[in-house]
């Protein structure tokens, strides 16, 4: 059976590509989802011009067509969830339903900003200069490159490009390598939605190649960038050398407390939702779990059980709470994470192989290490996988302080029920985002997301925040 190949969309055409790659379904191998175009040099050249072209009109355009667009691309997303959702599903590993929720979601975004770009709003002052008025206004940037992780393959493209255009920049983006078809899927809606050619456009291509060169281009002025700390830094001190505004989002390493007080089949459900959903692929999943001495034995024992219950299995499967992790590098960073913290001297007492199913994946049972402590790599350092370790603590001052003893800043959980607890720990925990009772990943879509410390750089991305990225500030003084 021939397999569908799908194009970069640039300046409003479907441009084949220098070359194409194969999309798999990390469930099965076997299973190709389609051949996505491969971006060269000169296609982003292209893109850039097509972007910069269609900028005057788009950026002075009326807020209404602007707003009935985003309206429209967004019940398209929502009516098509399930079908998107499977896709998802199919290309990332994450299973159906989770995949379905996040498709729902990306509708949800860009019905979000439908809105939001009918309430940008401003400011009018007095000048301390009598018969002058100040007008402060925001302005749309200009053209913006976007770049992707492969971990929310609709959810992170959405959340940037839905903003952008709301605010009446122009887009170039690039999603992950590894999971195209989702933002090929939104650029092909987007391609129906009345918004004008040039003004988004799609390159896809590995990021050592199509990535760098748009952070560099000097026809692109910002770059709103998803992904890990290491290529977020390096795409920083590029936008710093060429004054390019830049928003980072990164990686995580994310404490979830566990308190003496907790409702114990509470903190478990939470803790299963945070260390091992999605694969544990998320940047908001928790991978230190720092409970304290007096509910730890029951604690422990009662975790192992729940993960025994947990299926994992074919993302599409009915019954799958878990699928496969999302690519064959990633699947061999997590054991050899297990591997480093057996030889660090925790214990692993729960999962942590290589699974074998019906059809060839990349499947993984959850891994649990306890008798961890705080200096351990596993402890310092983003797995980015379904691997989980335990730090024990004394009480909630030293908790409290664990939790913080880490480069990264992004979300955080208690599980207590001490509202004195909850009420410190909302206050001090050194991130972007906390949970009490809740797990560490899973946030709503209209308030802001993202972190601090070495997780997160330059403005917040969601919500109205979002405005702070995506326009530019102008002081207007007018004498009467
Ligand atoms: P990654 O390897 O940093 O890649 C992210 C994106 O950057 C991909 O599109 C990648 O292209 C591209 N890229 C790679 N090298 C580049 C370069 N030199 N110049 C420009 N672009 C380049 O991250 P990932 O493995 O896809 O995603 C996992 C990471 O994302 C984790 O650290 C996770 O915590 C983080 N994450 C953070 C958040 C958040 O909001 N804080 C949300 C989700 C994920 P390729 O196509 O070649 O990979």
């Amino acid at each position: 059976m021939s397999v569908q190949k799908h194009d970069n969309l640039i300046g409003g055409q479907w441009l084949p590509g220098a070359s194409y790659s194969a999309n798999l379904n990390p469930s099965n191998l076997a299973d190709v989802i389609g051949e996505y175009a491969q971006a060269d040099a000169a296609q982003l050249e292209q893109a850039v011009q097509a972007a910069r072209a269609a900028f005057p009109a788009w950026s002075v355009s009326g807020i209404q067509a602007r707003s009935d667009a985003l309206d429209k691309i967004g019940n398209e997303i929502l009516a098509r969830k399930e079908e998107l959702g499977t896709l998802l599903s199919r290309e990332e590993g994450k299973t159906r339903a989770e995949g379905i929720g996040e498709a729902a979601r990306a509708g949800n975004i860009f019905k979000f900003f439908a809105g939001e770009c009918l309430r940008l709003s401003g400011e009018t002052l007095p000048s301390v200069r009598p018969g002058i008025g100040v007008e402060i206004t925001r302005e749309p940037l200009g053209v913006i490159g976007l770049i992707t992780p492969w971990n929310f393959p609709i959810a992170i493209p959405a959340w940037k490009i839905a903003p952008a255009l709301a605010f009446g920049n122009c887009v170039v983006m690039k999603p992950a390598d590894l999971v195209p078809g989702c933002a090929w899927a939104i650029a092909e809606i987007i391609s129906r939605s009345g918004i004008p050619a040039g003004v988004f456009n799609l390159v896809m291509g590995r990021g050592s190649v199509v990535g760098d060169r748009l952070v560099n281009h000097p026809g692109i002025d910002a770059i709103s960038f998803t992904g890990s700390q290491g290529v977020g830094a390096r795409i920083a001190q590029a936008c710093a050398v060429n004054l390019k505004k830049v928003q980072l989002e990164m990686g995580g390493k994310n404490p979830q407390v566990i308190l003496d007080d907790a409702d114990l089949a509470q903190a478990v459900e939470l803790s299963i939702q945070s260390a091992f959903f999605s694969t544990g692929q998320r940047c908001t999943a928790s991978s230190r779990l720092i409970v304290t001495q007096g509910i730890y034995p029951k604690f422990v024992e009662a975790l192992k059980a729940r993960m025994a219950s947990l299926r994992i299995d074919d993302a599409l499967k009915a019954g799958t709470d878990i699928g496969p992790v999302s690519s064959l590098s990633q699947l061999e960073q997590n054991l050899s994470y297990v591997e480093i913290g057996q030889a660090e001297g925790a214990k692993l007492v729960a999962g942590g192989e290589r699974l074998q199913r019906d059809t060839d994946g990349f499947y993984m049972a959850p891994a649990l290490l306890t008798d961890t402590t705080a200096g351990m790599r596993i402890n310092r350092e983003e797995v980015f996988g379904p691997v989980a370790s335990i730090i024990t603590v004394k009480n909630y001052e030293e908790a409290l302080a664990e939790a913080n003893n880490t480069p990264f800043g992004l979300s955080a959980g208690i599980a207590t029920t001490s509202l004195k607890y909850a009420t410190h720990f909302k206050r001090h925990s050194q991130v972007g985002m906390v949970m009490v009772n809740l797990p560490t990943a899973g946030v709503d879509y209209h308030v802001p997301f993202g972190g601090r410390k070495g997780s997160s750089y330059g403005p917040r991305e969601q919500g109205r925040y979002a405005q702070e990225f995506f326009t530019v500030v102008k002081t207007a003084y007018t004498q009467a």
